[in-house]
C-alpha cells in the first residue's frame, strides 16, 4: 500500500450529524465506509507468517503503520490535529469493517484501544499542548499510546489503586506497579492513574502522560497471555519517576472523570470490531454448513446446524442495535452509560459463545491452527475481561436499574 493511496475518510454524503450515519447503520450491513475498510483490511493486514507471529506474541510494527496510513488511528481526531474528522458512527463502521476483514485481529484491537481509550482520554481532559503534542504523532503511527490503570491488587476494585502522586518541586514523583497494560512493551507514552493521596479515595485519583523513556519508567515484558496475541501486553513499573506538572492530564483529583469518560467510550465502541467478527463467522459458517456433506446432505440441513446458526445471528444483530443505539445516543447527548455496558456484555458475550459455535459447526477443521477459527476464539474470551468483567457490566445494569448493591 502506498502512503496516502489509498486512505479512509468521513463519508462524503454524511452531514456533521452523526444521526443519519448511526441510523443507516442499523439498517443495512453494506455502509461504504465498512465495506471499503473491510477489503482493505483483508488485503493490506494479511501476512503469512501469522500464526508464528501469533505464537511468538509479535507485535507487527509495519501493521501499524498501514493502519495509521490508511487513517484508522486518527479516525475520530480532529482534522486541526492530523485526524480524518469522523463522527462517533463513522469511526465505527471502519473498525466494524476491519473487524469483519483483518486476518490480524491482534493488531486491530491495539489500535481501537489506543483510539477509544488513550485518545478518548486525551480528548476528555488533554489540554491544547498536550493535544498538539501528541495526536498528530498518534494519528501518524509515529507515536504509541497506553492506558494504564489496573494493578495487581486493583482490578475490578479499580479506585482501591495504590500508584502514588508525590508532589516535588515543580511537579510530582510516580511510585507504583501498572498491570496488564495493553501495548505497554511498544508504547511511547502512558496515560497513567495515580493517588495523589490515598484518603482522598476516587477524588485523589489523577491522571498523568508519562513517557516511557522517562528515568524510572521499566516495562516487564514477560506476560504471555491466551489470545490477542499479537498485541503485546504488560507490566508498568514506576520507580520514583518525575513528571512536570504539565504531564497532569486535567486537574488533580479529575483522574476518576477521565477514567470513566475513556471507559465509557471503550465499552461503547471498541466492541465494534467484535461487531464484524460476529459477521463474518457468520457469513464463514452458513458457507461452510452449505457445502460441507454428511450422510448425504450439506450439514446446514441438520437442525442442531442451523440452530447454531441462527443463535449467531441473534448475537450478532442484537450487538448491532444496542452498538448504534449507544452511538445514537452520544450523538445526541443523552446518558448512554446504561446502553454502553449492555454492548459490552453483548458483543463480547457473543463473540464467545459464537466462537466457539464457529469451531463447532467446522468440526476438527475449527479445531486446528491454520484457519484461525480458534485463534478468534481464544481472543475472545478477552473480551469479557478488560473494560470490566461481565460480572462488572452486570453490576452496573443492576446498578443503573436500581437494585443490586
Ligand atoms: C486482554 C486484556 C487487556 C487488558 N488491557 C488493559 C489495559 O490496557 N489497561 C489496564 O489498565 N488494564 C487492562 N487489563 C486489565 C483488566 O482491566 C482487568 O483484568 C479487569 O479489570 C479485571 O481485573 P482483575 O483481572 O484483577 O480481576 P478481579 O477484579 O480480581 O476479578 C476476578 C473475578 O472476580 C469477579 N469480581 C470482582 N469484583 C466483583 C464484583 N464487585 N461483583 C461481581 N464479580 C466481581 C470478576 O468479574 C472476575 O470474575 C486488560 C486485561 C485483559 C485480559
Amino acid at each position: 500500500m502506498s502512503k496516502g493511496s489509498y486512505v479512509i475518510d468521513a463519508h462524503p454524503d454524511a452531514s456533521s450529524n452523526a444521526l443519519p450515519t448511526a441510523v443507516e447503520a442499523m439498517l443495512r450491513l453494506d455502509h461504504p465506509i465498512k465495506t471499503k475498510a473491510t477489503r482493505w483490511a483483508a488485503e493490506a493486514l494479511a501476512t503469512d507468517d501469522l500464526i508464528e507471529r501469533d505464537r511468538r506474541s509479535e507485535f507487527w510494527v509495519e501493521g501499524w503503520r498501514r493502519c495509521a496510513d490508511f487513517g484508522v488511528q486518527g479516525a475520530t481526531v480532529d482534522p486541526a490535529h492530523g485526524g480524518r474528522g469522523m463522527d462517533t458512527a463513522e469511526a465505527l463502521l471502519l473498525f466494524e469493517g476491519l473487524g469483519y476483514g483483518s486476518p490480524d485481529q491482534g493488531l486491530v484491537f491495539g489500535v481501537a484501544c489506543q483510539t477509544w481509550a488513550v485518545i478518548a482520554a486525551l480528548e476528555a481532559g488533554g489540554s491544547p499542548e498536550q493535544l498538539q503534542a501528541l495526536l498528530p504523532g498518534m494519528c501518524a503511527g509515529d507515536i504509541i499510546g497506553a492506558f494504564a490503570m489496573t494493578e495487581l491488587e486493583s482490578g475490578s476494585d479499580t479506585y482501591a489503586l495504590s500508584t502514588t502522586a508525590t508532589e516535588i518541586d515543580g511537579g510530582y514523583r510516580l511510585d507504583g506497579r501498572k498491570a496488564y497494560v495493553t501495548l505497554a512493551p511498544v508504547a511511547d507514552v502512558v496515560i497513567m492513574f495515580a493517588t495523589v493521596d490515598p484518603a482522598l479515595g476516587r477524588w485523589g485519583i489523577t491522571a498523568f502522560v508519562v513517557e516511557t523513556d522517562r528515568p524510572g519508567v521499566d516495562i516487564d515484558l514477560g506476560r504471555e497471555k491466551m489470545g490477542l496475541r499479537t498485541t503485546p501486553f504488560g507490566d508498568v513499573l514506576l520507580d520514583g519517576v518525575e513528571v512536570p506538572e504539565t504531564a497532569i492530564l486535567g486537574k488533580v483529583g479529575s483522574g476518576g472523570a477521565i477514567f470513566n469518560a475513556a471507559m465509557e467510550s471503550e465499552r461503547a465502541f471498541l466492541f465494534a470490531l467484535q461487531l464484524g467478527q460476529l459477521e463474518r463467522q457468520l457469513d464463514d459458517a452458513v458457507a461452510y454448513a452449505r457445502q460441507r456433506r454428511q450422510f448425504g446432505r450439506p450439514i446446514g440441513d441438520f437442525q442442531a446446524v442451523a440452530h447454531r446458526i441462527a443463535d449467531m445471528k441473534a448475537r450478532h444483530e442484537k450487538a448491532r442495535l444496542l452498538l448504534y443505539k449507544t452511538a445514537l445516543q452520544r450523538s445526541l447527548r443523552q446518558p448512554a452509560s446504561l446502553s454502553a455496558a449492555l454492548t459490552k456484555l453483548a458483543a463480547t458475550e457473543g463473540a464467545i459463545a459464537s466462537g466457539l459455535d464457529a469451531v463447532m459447526i467446522m468440526g476438527a477443521r475449527g479445531y486446528l491452527t491454520e484457519g484461525g477459527v480458534e485463534r478468534e476464539l481464544r481472543s475472545a474470551v478477552g473480551g469479557a475481561i478488560y473494560s470490566g468483567t461481565s460480572d462488572i457490566q452486570r453490576n452496573i445494569i443492576a446498578r443503573l436499574l436500581g437494585v443490586g448493591a
